[in-house]
């Protein structure tokens, strides 16, 4: 059935309140060693703020050995060098994580954005191995699930501009027609 296909590839593996509450360790223990971030609204608070509990958490993981490292993937969608920056900056207090900034046509959801984030880890990541986490179930998680990635949702952290708001109704019908939301982790 194309719905079911459409509803199995939405699906994250973990659905979680807030970037804090992934446990990494649990992770590693699934076979987890690397892991891939959106940015805006999973670990800043709308596109300026990296909120310090999400980046200590981060650092923490890292410095634990849970991950070998933790990867922003960010659609800046038009090339811009102050895009570029803000993502710079945010990894930049992150102890200077790598980064890819995803230009159309290759944003996610595309198999290339994804690709090109995987140059950034260690030569031993896999699909299998590494998990996507991020606040937009059309975007970072159905990308993420189509490769075979584990995927982690977290609930975004700022309220959103307008333009914005078709894509979560969106996400809001597909919660509403499933039970995902009710095994909150
Ligand atoms: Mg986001």
């Amino acid at each position: 059935m194309l719905w079911e296909n459409i509803f199995r590839s939405l699906k994250p593996n973990q659905i979680v309140d807030g970037f804090t509450q992934i446990n990494f360790a649990a992770l590693r223990a699934k076979g987890i060693r690397h892991v891939i971030c959106d940015a805006d609204n999973t670990l800043t608070y709308g596109k300026w703020s990296l909120s310090l509990d999400n980046r200590n958490h981060a650092v923490k993981a890292v410095a634990a050995g849970w991950i070998s490292a933790l990867v922003i993937l960010s659609n800046i969608v038009l090339e811009s060098k102050r895009r570029r920056l803000r993502i710079a900056n945010i990894a930049e207090r992150l102890n200077g994580c790598e980064y890819h900034c995803a230009v159309y046509p290759h944003i996610k959801p595309s198999k290339e954005a994804f690709e090109a984030v995987f140059e950034k880890l260690p030569p031993d990541a896999t699909y299998k191995n590494t998990a996507m986490i991020g606040d937009q179930l059309f975007t970072d998680i159905i990308g993420a699930n189509n490769l075979g990635m584990y995927t982690i949702y977290v609930r975004p952290m700022a309220p959103e501009a307008p333009w914005m708001w078709p894509k979560r109704w969106a996400e809001e019908i597909v919660f509403a027609l499933t039970n995902w939301r009710q095994n909150l982790t």
